[in-house]
């Protein structure tokens, strides 16, 4: 049987041609590739950093070490999120919190209000490139002097309420991509975090190769030959390749078209599932439609599960994003119980992703919407 995934990469005959091109040259690794990635997608957000490194997950790490996270820190993000966003904080033997549900900045603004201790970074997450409220975000972090990296794995390509694209926030201290072959562009794993400090931006070139550095400006030993280095603190090796990169670039190119590609499908499936006993995103022009995630509502012929079945045996890719990340059993440990975070397990609860990419065609999206429809005719 042939299956719709809920997501997948498009990979073009020029995108294959650009990593052949790296295959032949003279760099795998630690080429010219990665700047020319890095200014790529640095350009696309109107940042004035960006570091490439293996995965979201590796840039989230050390863009928490570079932003002083420890062990006596505490750090919230939101429960409904990949497990990535909390665990980040966990390496570095911080304290994790989570804010209900998505984090809105209201549900934001009255734990601050009501903490005891502050956090020291917040984590903030663009559900389904959808952006949080930046202006809103960019007050608190004012107020309470908290440091804030979005976790834009999900968002690159979308834009915040005012039009400016995500990751050209220059009120954050850094913006995380992920380039994992489901997410907007890819590079088979990896990922870019932006920032507009300088320092930040050269910490966090150290610490994704071993805490090493060869900049004769950093260097403590001065006038030494061209072959010395130094390790200056305990840095990972969490480098991209040049055949990544080189991908990345190619991909970069078609960003604004597979973003256009994913908004035409957001915009069928609003006209296509309207009367169906499903809860559906609310329109947003700026979102990039990294998923497209409906609810079940409650009196719908089948439950999410029996849904989530249905679809799946006739080989339609739907998933759950997510299972709210204190529910794990490794969060539970910490003391975290089903209903701590209310809003976010009702959402877990009901919701299933539709499958949304750039080369979904109308035809598949048509036997997906027809299925929904099959399915739940029979209401209440
Ligand atoms: C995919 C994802 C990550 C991790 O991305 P990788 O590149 O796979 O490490 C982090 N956060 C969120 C919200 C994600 O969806």
């Amino acid at each position: 049987m042939r299956t719709i995934p809920y997501s997948r990469q498009r990979i073009d005959e020029d995108d294959i041609e650009a990593v052949v091109r790296v295959l032949r040259s003279d760099w795998l690794t630690q080429g010219p590739d990665i700047e020319a990635f890095e200014q790529a997608v640095a350009d696309y957000c109107s940042a004035a950093h960006a570091v490439a490194a293996a995965s979201a997950t590796a840039c989230l790490h050390i863009g928490c070490v570079a932003l002083g996270i420890n062990e006596r820190s505490l750090v919230w993000t939101s429960p409904l999120s990949f497990v990535a966003s909390a665990n980040c904080a966990r390496y570095c033997g911080a304290e994790v919190d989570f804010v209900d549900i998505d984090m809105s900045m209201a549900a934001l603004a009255a734990k601050l209000e009501d903490a005891n201790r502050m956090p020291d970074l917040v984590i903030p997450v663009h559900y389904a490139g959808r952006a949080c409220d930046r202006e809103a975000l960019l007050g608190l972090k004012a107020r309470y002097g908290f440091k804030v990296m979005e976790d834009a794995a999900h968002a690159l390509g979308a834009a915040y309420a005012d039009g400016g694209p995500i990751g050209s926030n220059g009120g954050a201290d850094a913006v995380v991509f992920s380039f994992h072959p489901v997410k907007p562009v890819t590079t088979g794993e990896g990922g870019v975090i932006v920032t507009h400090d300088v320092e930040m931006a050269a910490r966090l070139r150290c610490l994704r190769s071993h805490g090493i550095t060869r900049d004769a400006a950093q260097l403590e030993a001065k006038d030494m030959p061209a072959w010395y280095y130094e390790q200056q603190e305990l840095g990972y090796h969490y480098r991209i390749t040049d055949l990544q990169a080189a991908l990345g670039v190619s991909q970069m190119a078609k960003l604004d078209h597979f973003i256009t590609a994913r908004r035409a499908a957001a915009a069928r499936y609003a006209e296509g599932l309207e009367g169906l006993p499903l809860r559906l995103p609310p329109p947003d022009g700026h979102c990039g439609w990294h998923l497209y995630a409906v609810q079940v509502e409650e009196d719908a012929a089948l439950s999410r599960d029996m849904l989530f079945e249905a679809l799946r045996g006739r080989g339609i890719g739907v998933n759950v994003h997510y299972i709210p990340i204190h529910l794990q059993p490794y969060y539970r440990a910490f003391g975290f119980a089903p209903g701590a975070f209310p809003q976010a397990e009702a959402f877990y609860a009901r919701c299933l992703s539709l499958p949304v990419y750039p080369s979904l065609s109308e035809t598949d999206q048509d036997i997906v919407i027809a299925a929904l429809r099959e399915l739940l005719k029979a209401k209440g």
